[in-house]
Parts: C-alpha cells; structure tokens; sequence
C-alpha cells in the first residue's frame, strides 16, 4: 500500500493533470466546487479521485486513472454548472461505486461503498420498534443502536469477512445459509466471559478500565457496595462484549461480606421457617434487582448474564485460596468456612427469586445456574437451604438451569457461562489464577453451519457428508480466525482499556482478557433433520438414527479437535441457543431443496425450523423419559449442552420435580438441564398466571395478556394470546403481526405447547425409572463403534 501511494506523488499528480485528464480541464473549470465531509467546499480535482481508487481499492495507477476518466466523462453529460451550489465527496463516491459496478469490478466497489440505511429507513425507525432480539427494551437507545448496528453488520460481512478460501467466502457462505456468523453487529468485541468477583474485590472498581474517564472505587467494604459493584461491573462487561457474562461460585466469592454483613445486622426475619438477618436479606434482594434493572449497554439491554454457583465450593476456593475480606485484604483460606452464611444468603436468594417483584413477575437476569452432585441429595443443611427453595423457585417460575457435575472432578476449573456452555482448562497456570480470583474465561466469537442442507447435497452418499461437514468448519475456521486478527488490532490500537485492564494492579500488570486464550465456539442446528433427511427417520424413531446422530457429532467434534491442534486456539462444539438462525436455515432449505427438505413448522406462511442442536423434534410426542432418553446420551459426547423439560401449563409439585432432578442428575449423562413453564402476565393488572390463560380476573382478554416462555435459551415473551389463539386457529397467515412476531419461534412454542409432554408430566410417578445408560464419552464411542 505504502509503495502505491507514494506513486501518486505530486510529479505523478501533474501529470495526469496535464496528460491525461487535460481535454476535461475546460469542464472541470465549471464544475462546481466539492463540499468535503469536514464541509469545506474545495475545488474539484480529480487526481483525489485516482488516490482514493489507489489507496482504498488497491487499484493500480493504470486503472485507477482509466476509472476516473470515465467519471470525467459522466460529469461532463451531466452539465453541472448552474444546476448544483456544490457537489458532496459522498455523491462523487457514489459515482465511483456506480463506474465500478458498470466495469464489472465489485470488488472495488464494496471497497468504496457507503454503509448505512436509505434515508427513508432511518425516519421509519424513529417511529416503530424492529424486535429481532426480544431482550431490548423499546426506547430511543434502543432505536440508535439498530442503526448502528446495520453499519457494522455491513462491515462485517463487506470486509471482516468477505474473503476468499479454497472453501468459499464466509460472507457470501452466511448470506447463503450454508453458515452462519453470530454477532456480525459487534465485530470489535468478543463474545461470552465468565468473571469472579474476587476480580473487582481485589482490584476495587475501574469502570474505564483506567479511572482516566470515570471515578474510581475502592474494594468494597459492605456486602451490599459488593454487589453494587458486581452488577456495576456486569453493566461494564455487557459494554465490551457481545454474549452472556458470567460469575461463578459468586455466593461463595460473597461468603467474607455477608459475614461481616451478619455482625453488624442483629434484626431477623423468618423465610419459610429459618430466621435471616435483615441486611442479608436486603443484600439478595439488590442482586435480584439490580442486573434487571441496568439498561446500559447494547442499546438497552438489561445484563445478559448468569450466576453459577456449586452448592459446595471446588478445590480452587478451598484449598490455599486467596480469600478476599472485606476492604480488600487477602488471606490464604478456604471459603467452605463460610457455609452457614451462605447458605443464608442462597436461601434468601431463593425466596426473592420465587416472590417475584413488585408485580410478582419473574426475573430474567441474572439467569441462575446450580451445580449438583449426586452426593449432596442427602446433605440436610443443602436440602432445606438450597434444594428445597430452589425447587420451590422451579415449580413457580421454570427459573434456573440445573448443572450436573456428577463426573465433574473437584480439582476442575472451567467456564461455565450463560447458554450452558462449558470449557475446561487442565493448565496449571489457569488453577493458579483461579486460586487468586482473577481467571477470566470465554469464547471469542461464534460460527454455526446448516447441517441438514448437507444432506440434501450428500444424496445419501455418506463420504459426501464427510467431505462437506469438513468444508464447513474449515469455512467457519478461516473466518474464525479473521476475527481473531482484527480484535489483536482492536486491542492494540488501545481503544478496549476495560478489556486489557491488568489483572492484579501492581502485582501481575498482564491484561485481564487474554486473546490467545480465548476458545472459539462451533456449532449447527437440526441434527435431528439432518439425521431424517439422510435416513428416514428422526433420532427418536430408531436405535439406529440415534446413533447415526451420535456418529455425526463425534465426528464434527474429532474434527474440531484437528482444527484446535492446527491453529492452537480451542475450538469448541457448542449447542447455539439463538433463535433466529434454525428459522432463516430452514426456510431457506425448504425454497432451495423443496421436497428433499426436511424441516419443522409451516414453509408457506415463513415459520419453518429446525430443531436446536441435537435436540428431538418438539412435536415428536413422546414422554418426558423418552426424551431424556434420546437427548442426554449427546451431553455424553459434548457437555456444552441443554436438556429442556418442558413443565407445560400445570403447576408441578415441588417433591416430584426434585425427584426427577435426583434422577437426571444420578442416573443421565445430561450436563445441563431446565425445567420451562409457561407463564402468562397481565399488562393490565399486571398479575402473573401459570400457562397460557385467555382470561384474567382483572377483565383483560387475550390481547393485553402476554405469555411468557423459553424457546431455546432464555425465558422471553413469545406473543400476545391473541396471536396464540390466532395461530391455533390457523389465521395467522393472513399477514399476522404481533408485537414480537418471529414466525419460526412463535410455530416452535405453538407446536411444544401442543404435545403431550406438559400434560404428561402432571402424573408423573414420583420415583420414576430412567433406564439408559450412564456412561462417558470413551465408553459410548466403544459402543458406536
Ligand atoms: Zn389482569
């Protein structure tokens, strides 16, 4: 580049001014003069034109020039003079995209384009709300950010990663729904981290990540400053990532404070029977509060965040671990010391979390997620503190996810952030930060690709598949890696100081998030629809298509395995939980591959999916234990995973709902699992009901009742009644519009809610029989093999 510029020197310039452009001199005289982005008005000069064609399309000076003549020509046609006080840089861009595009030569012009919107569509957005992401809240911010985001979503796939490879282009690759790259609209930040709080009690608070921009705290030295910090924080992280931002073993992490909280608070108050301190209890109340109520980044979304914490502490807060007081001070410790106060806190967590707030809705962040071992069922200290409210919690709200960590040893140190996803480290260095509280983990960035289409193309033919799935992941790879490049240049360039803040002041100045470290996430939707299409049938129709899906994701995970050592960054199998990519897949399988596609919803009225990840069929109509059955034996091959147990509309008792979680957890291979229950809320009264009710005692109908759900990932709002009872009734291809209309989420709930599964589970047997087997992944690939 450097050596091309140079070539446009001013001897260069005269030049072209003399010899090549000389028989326009005259009509350029009578152009009108160029107003510049900085609105001075300049005289024309087209040699500008032939540096930027050089400097920002690579263009040889030959070319360059020859372009630019051809503009000379277009200008002169025009007859400007009189008509126009001046000609704007933008419109001359415009001209040259259109010179380029009449040449042939897209490259150049998206080189030179503009990104942005049509004018009209900007005015549009000032008035109407576009919910793609039901996360948002409607309000000016968020307004601003879809517009922001369109200009960055276009960067993204114009130029971060509009390239070739002798696997294709993974922009053109995403437009075609062969693959898809999340979070196009945030390319200069990475995606998912888990955080320790220990990190800012230590520390003290840096919102800027410097205390150049922004006043700085202290350690905190009250437990209710502590969670301030750490939801203060969480409102920092979500402006400088782009996914779910995790604490784990926070109330452990919490145990010093709440301690200290106990001596200074005398008054108590009973939750189900236990007396609590009162600051304690005003202490849960803030962490459920508060995570819900900071709408501060990604144009007004509340923290997209998780809490996970073991019931009992691992090896990394018990043995020789840097315990944080209050204040800041360090002592080597061990935060089991600290179980009866935690366990206080957990139990007044629980409760807040089952009253709901003031309208007795249920919070959405931060979403919980509770570690179990089998071993613990019979602690009576975790029963009444923690089991017990948490099943309370489930049977009201659905509420948390349940982490199995039968086969999970003490001594493990992992990420287990928000969308179940779980990464390991066996390195000794990460046990050793994770001692001192400051081992951050995450995932970079994350790429799917269309499994099922790949059998469409395969024909039946499985080296095919083979040779395709490899394709795929090499595609998503190289894009991967463009990611990787462009945030080393985003960090070096200074512009994420809370990003490369150190990570023990004055002790260990090396930032606290670690690029080379970062894991990258891989994942597909419609294993089942790719296993259909392929065989015949869906994995829970034979052994068979079972394990011809259990084959398939040990071999993209084998080949994962080959990247990682390729390119020394981890590349982990991951079950995506969004919900727009299974819908956009589908629909456009089912327009590409028409009778060969095998997809989920309604093709025709533009509610087509696929099944999440290596997810049954929603609509397969089997039981609760069939679907445990078929689902779990995968969280054996990858643990970054979910179960959902769909509660239907009943209100379940909490003594079988515990009986079946003592039964996952003991006698499947499920990591994660979810009880999901539907909840409709009344934006009259604003009273919340179980299920989907048409009615509400206040009077309102079905279209001030808003019902409530988790589709593949989070609880969010499906739709109004009204748009549920339309759907069922069939007219909703008559152009239905709802407030937070997505047609494949809303035929995806539709048919879920239609099948037996809720209805089943109401009689459930309190001791029931799960019968398939417990074995880890080097024993099932013996089986499959
Ligand atoms: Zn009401």
């Amino acid at each position: 580049m450097s050596l091309k510029k140079k070539m446009l020197s001013e001897k260069t310039r005269q030049m072209l001014l003399t010899e090549i452009f000389h028989e326009h001199m005259p009509m350029i005289e009578d152009l009108p003069p160029v107003r510049t982005i900085h609105q001075d008005l300049e005289k024309f000069d087209p040699t500008k034109i032939v540096r930027v064609y050089m400097e920002e399309a690579d263009l040889p000076l030959e070319t360059a020039e020859y372009y630019t003549n051809r503009i000379l020509f277009e200008l002169r046609d025009l007859h400007l003079k009189g008509k126009l006080k001046y000609i704007t840089t933008r419109m001359m861009r415009e001209l040259m995209c259109v010179i380029a595009i009449k040449e042939g030569d897209f490259s150049t012009r998206d080189k030179l384009t503009v990104v942005g919107m049509p004018v009209n569509d900007v005015e549009r957005q000032f008035f109407g709300y576009d919910f793609d992401n039901s996360n948002q809240i409607p309000c000016e911010e968020f307004i601003h950010k879809t517009k922001g985001d369109v200009i960055d979503e276009q960067y993204s796939l114009l130029k971060l990663y509009n390239f070739d490879t002798p696997f294709g282009n993974p922009a053109y690759s995403h437009l075609n729904k062969d693959i898809y790259i999340h979070d196009r609209d945030y390319p200069a930040r990475p995606f998912c981290y888990q955080h320790s709080a220990r990190f800012i009690f230590r520390n003290g608070l840096r919102i800027d990540g410097t205390g150049q921009y922004a006043n700085v705290s202290r350690a905190p030295k009250r437990l209710d400053v502590a969670i301030r910090h750490i939801c203060e924080f969480l409102g920092a992280a979500s402006r400088n990532w782009n996914g779910g931002q995790s604490f784990r073993n926070l109330f452990w992490e919490l145990g010093p404070f709440i301690r200290d909280e106990m001596k200074r608070s005398q008054d108590t108050k009973e939750i189900w029977g236990i007396p609590v301190p009162v600051g304690v209890i005003q202490a849960a109340q803030m962490l459920r509060f508060e995570p819900n109520h900071i709408f501060v980044g990604r144009g007004s979304q509340a923290a997209f965040s998780s809490i996970s914490n073991f019931a009992h502490p691992p090896k990394y807060l018990t043995e020789d671990a840097d315990v944080v007081l209050p204040g800041g001070k360090v002592v080597k410790g061990d935060y089991s010391e600290y179980r009866e106060e935690v366990l206080l806190f957990w139990l007044a967590y629980l409760h807040e979390s089952t009253k709901g707030d003031a309208n007795g809705g249920m919070f959405h962040w931060m979403k919980d997620d509770v570690a179990i071992k089998p071993r613990w069922f019979k602690d009576p200290e975790l029963k009444e503190y923690v089991f017990d409210p948490l099943m309370r919690y489930i049977t009201k709200f659905g509420g948390p996810y349940i982490h199995n960590v039968k086969h999970v040893g003490d001594d493990e140190v992992a990420c287990t952030s928000c969308c179940s996803l779980i990464l390991e480290t066996d390195s000794p260095d990460d046990f050793e930060l994770a001692k001192q509280g400051v081992l951050g983990m995450g995932a970079l960035q994350c790429g799917s690709f269309n499994l099922p289409r790949l059998a469409y193309m395969a024909n039946g033919d499985d080296q095919r598949v083979f040779e395709l799935i490899r394709e795929r992941l090499d595609l998503i790879k190289e894009a991967m890696l463009a990611k990787y490049h462009f945030m080393g240049k985003v960090l070096n360039a200074g512009v994420s100081p809370f990003l490369t803040q150190p990570l023990l002041r004055g002790i260990d100045e090396r930032p606290y998030f670690d690029l080379d470290s970062q894991s990258v996430l891989l994942s597909f939707c419609g294993l089942n629809e790719f296993v259909a299409a392929h065989m015949g049938q869906e994995i829970h129709e034979s052994k068979e298509a079972h394990n011809y899906g259990m084959r398939m994701l040990m071999y993209i995970m084998d080949y994962s395995k080959e990247l990682t050592e390729q390119t020394g960054i981890n590349f982990a199998i991951w079950r995506q939980p969004g919900e727009t990519m299974p819908g956009k897949f589908a629909q456009d399988d089912w327009h590409k591959f028409r009778s060969q596609a095998v997809v989920q919803g309604d093709p025709t009225s533009g509610s087509a999916y696929y099944s999440n990840f290596t997810h049954c069929n929603v609509n397969a109509g089997i039981d609760v234990f069939k679907k445990i059955k078929n689902e779990a034996p995968f969280h054996g091959l990858t643990r970054s995973n979910l179960l959902h147990i769909w509660l239907g509309e009943q209100d379940p008792n909490p003594d079988s709902i515990w009986s079946l979680t003592k039964k996952i957890i003991d006698k499947s291979l499920a990591s994660y699992f979810a009880f999901t229950k539907e909840i409709t809320v009344c934006n009259k009264c604003h009273s919340t009901h179980s299920g989907v009710v048409a009615q509400c005692g206040c009077g309102a109908g079905p279209s001030e009742l808003v019902v409530q759900s988790r589709i593949t990932g989070y609880y969010s709002t499906v739709g109004t009644v009204e748009a549920i009872l339309k759907w069922r009734s069939g007219k909703h291809k008559t152009g239905q519009k709802d407030a937070h209309w997505q047609p494949s989420k809303f035929a995806e709930f539709n048919e879920r809610v239609s099948n037996a599964w809720g209805e089943r589970f109401t009689k459930i047997d309190p001791e029931p029989e799960i019968e398939h087997s417990t074995k880890r992944k080097e024993e099932l690939e013996e089986v499959l093999v």
